[in-house]
């Protein structure tokens, strides 16, 4: 069955997905003189199982999709800093505004609903020109007689199925996208990198939450609690996917025992209420053999996701589709075949210049969380090294380079005895 033309006949760019990275692509695209559509199958505004914060950089891309001021006055909280707590207690502390000689274009991060966040960063690539279509599922790629993506077939709320012809696609359709299912190049990391899943739900009247985010290392998996304004605080629980088997039908009665059983946090919530549905996502650790194909091009979620405990998805997801543009004009404008798929091949290079330190301190970190003598160590030493402590900070934040922390000398320094705290 066919339905009425869900498409403008000259949309030249479809985006799939209207989260960060496909508001920040369609933008980008849109601002470069590019006929952009975005397809998305939900409709906003809408919730998405995430921590909700925003790093310190993550404002310059806002600033430049001239949505920061809407951010901001939509009530977002301003976090300072991050504290992680080891599984033996030990506490690491870091300030985004710290003395290691590296500024943000903020020196806050921003933390916001989802619900808030999203349809602002949409109207920012509306304003840009681009133009968006809710409610609508794609389900496959449409291709020419060389293989090459050539638009998507969408099916619309009541099951009718049409195809949308564009010079070119982008999959922004997050962790378990469609778009790099059909190029055949989604893929998982596998060992040694952990499998998480998470159980995110908002609390109103938590008590001691302050302008840090909160990170408590466990055992058996981590919680973030972080104030998203109004009142509200986000609290994700990951765990290693064989204990979500313990949730089974009941994801609000597992949010609940699990945080009763943590002795530093049951009396903080004793008088706190849930006041969303908890919704359960992953598992992660999920990576695209390359994020291009002829025809397409992978951004955010879609192209690769680790773990949230560095919180950095969503910058990694806006820089992500700011990065792409040039790249997709090229191709767009490129006369043959070979130059276009050169132009394509190209944003890979340039997405490994761009996230490949911070790939690699992401996945030491996300892998170190499951082992908790190496946490208690890595607090011990950090605890007594501010320094080294924001520097760590100020790398999950985008404000220092993740060659500062990569250094032999910083990692001996980690795993090296801790200096004893001056009497
Ligand atoms: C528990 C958890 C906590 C996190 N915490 C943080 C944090 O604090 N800070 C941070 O920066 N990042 C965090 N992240 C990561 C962050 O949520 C993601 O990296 C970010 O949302 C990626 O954006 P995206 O646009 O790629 O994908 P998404 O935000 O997932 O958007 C994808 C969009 O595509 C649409 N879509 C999907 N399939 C289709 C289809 N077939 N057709 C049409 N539309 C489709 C969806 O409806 C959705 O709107 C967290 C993630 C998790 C799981």
């Amino acid at each position: 069955m066919t339905v009425p033309s869900l498409a403008p006949r000259a949309a030249r760019v479809i985006v799939v997905g209207g989260g960060p990275a496909g508001a920040a692509s369609a933008w980008a695209l849109a601002s470069l003189g590019h006929e952009v559509l975005i397809l998305d199958r939900a409709r906003f505004p809408r919730d998405k199982a995430c921590a909700e914060y925003l790093s310190p950089q993550a404002s310059r891309v806002l600033h430049a999709m001239g949505v920061l001021g809407d951010v901001e006055r939509a009530g977002a909280a301003q976090l300072a800093g991050m504290t992680v707590r080891a599984p033996d207690g030990g506490i690491i502390h870091g300030e985004f505004a710290a003395r290691h000689g590296f500024t943000a274009f903020r020196d806050r991060g921003l933390a916001l609903r989802r619900r808030r966040l999203d349809p602002i960063l949409l109207d920012g690539a509306r304003r840009a020109g681009a133009q968006l279509r809710e409610g609508v599922a794609v389900h496959d790629l449409e291709r020419n007689a060389h293989g090459d993506v050539c638009g998507v077939w969408v099916r619309d709320a009541q099951g009718g199925a049409q195809r949308l012809r564009a010079d070119l696609v982008i999959g922004a359709d997050g962790l378990r996208s469609v778009v790099g299912r059909r190029l055949g190049v989604a893929a998982h990391l596998g060992w040694p990198f952990p499998r998480r899943v998470a159980f995110v739900a908002h609390w109103r009247g938590v008590q001691g939450v302050g302008a840090h985010g909160e990170m408590h290392v466990e055992r058996d998996g981590y919680v973030g609690i972080a104030d998203v304004g109004h009142g509200e605080v986000n609290v994700a629980i990951v765990v290693p996917r064989g204990r979500a088997r313990d949730a089974a039908g009941d994801a609000a009665g597992f949010m609940d025992r699990w945080l009763a059983r943590r002795p530093q946090l049951a009396p903080r919530f004793a008088g706190a209420a849930r006041v969303t549905p908890v919704r359960a996502t992953g598992p992660f650790a999920a990576r695209a053999t390359r994020a291009w194909a002829p025809g397409a091009l992978l951004a955010g979620d879609a192209a690769d996701f680790f773990d949230p405990f560095t919180g950095e998805g969503i910058y990694a997801a806006l820089r992500g589709g700011e990065l792409l543009a040039p790249f997709a004009a090229d191709a767009l404008r490129a006369s043959g075949r070979g130059a276009r798929l050169r132009a394509l091949a190209a944003y890979d290079g340039a997405r490994r210049r761009e996230f490949g330190g911070k790939w690699l301190v992401e996945r030491l970190i996300g892998t170190a969380v499951a082992v908790p003598a190496l946490m208690n160590h890595a607090a011990r030493t950090l605890g007594a090294r501010r320094d080294m402590a924001d520097l760590l900070v100020g790398v999950t934040g985008d404000i220092v380079p993740a060659r500062e922390v990569l250094r032999p000398g910083f990692l001996l320094r980690l795993l090296a005895p801790p200096l004893r705290r001056a009497p």
